[in-house]
């Protein structure tokens, strides 16, 4: 078995502010983003890494991110696009075709466990598609100009998280056809869903928040100390 890994970097998170994009802030002395490689460097499942980062972060990354850490399955920095759609489908073009599972995660998400990655590829040896989630435990409302439409069926309702696990010849024929569609999705399974493929879930972690908001960064800094 032929195990990649894509690690999603290619964004500037907005919502944080500030110059330097959010995967490359320090928490404890080392970019997020090294917190996360480690993770899947760390597992033996994973064969090769590939980083996507914004392109005028490519060298930052490689000397700040990979080389000072010594990180030795990094094998690429690609240059990300527009959408971590657009970031993830480079990094999917990239991979030799004797790929047999890609592991697609985003860089903002430092505290998954090399358990959990190893778990979900060894799930996905037998579905093909398996993504981390965990149910919702408040209660979610769909609202329009500020008024209340509907409330929804909490007991069916779960959060998606990262990392999502595919065949690749699956996850690159759902990419494909979203392209060839224009159909833009917020994760990797919604590609694979519209295939009308049953996408197989493993309860995730609440330790594997994205990091987004500058209250965010505080909570990893307390969630590393611990
Ligand atoms: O924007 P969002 O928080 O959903 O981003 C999730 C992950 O996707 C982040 O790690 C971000 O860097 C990555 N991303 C990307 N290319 C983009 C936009 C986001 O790789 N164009």
């Amino acid at each position: 078995m032929n195990v990649k890994a894509i690690i999603a970097a290619g964004g500037r998170g907005e919502r944080m502010g500030g110059e330097l994009p959010k995967q490359f802030i320090q928490i404890k002395k080392k970019p997020v983003l090294t917190h996360t490689v480690e993770k899947f460097e760390k597992c033996d499942l994973i064969d090769e890494i590939v980083l996507v980062v914004p392109e005028d972060y490519i060298s930052f990354c490689s000397c700040q991110v990979v080389d000072v850490y010594d990180f030795k399955k990094v094998r690429r920095i690609l240059a990300g696009g527009k959408e971590r759609q657009d970031s993830v489908y480079k990094a999917l073009l990239s991979l030799s075709g004797n790929t047999d599972i890609v592991v697609i995660h985003d860089g903002v998400r430092p505290f998954i466990s090399s358990e959990k990655i190893a778990k979900s590829i060894e799930i996905c040896k037998k579905e093909k598609a398996v993504i981390l989630a965990l149910p919702i435990n408040e209660t979610v409302k769909r609202i329009e100009d500020k008024f209340v439409i509907t409330t929804l069926d909490r007991e069916k309702l779960w959060v998606a998280q990262t990392p999502q696990t595919f065949e690749y010849k699956l996850i690159l024929e759902a990419y494909k056809k979203a392209k060839g569609d224009g159909f833009i999705g917020t994760d990797d399974s919604s590609l694979v869903e519209r295939l009308g493929f049953k996408v197989k879930v493993l309860e995730g972690d609440y330790e594997n928040i994205k990091i987004t908001t500058p209250e965010d960064l505080i909570l990893a800094e307390k969630m590393i100390e611990k």
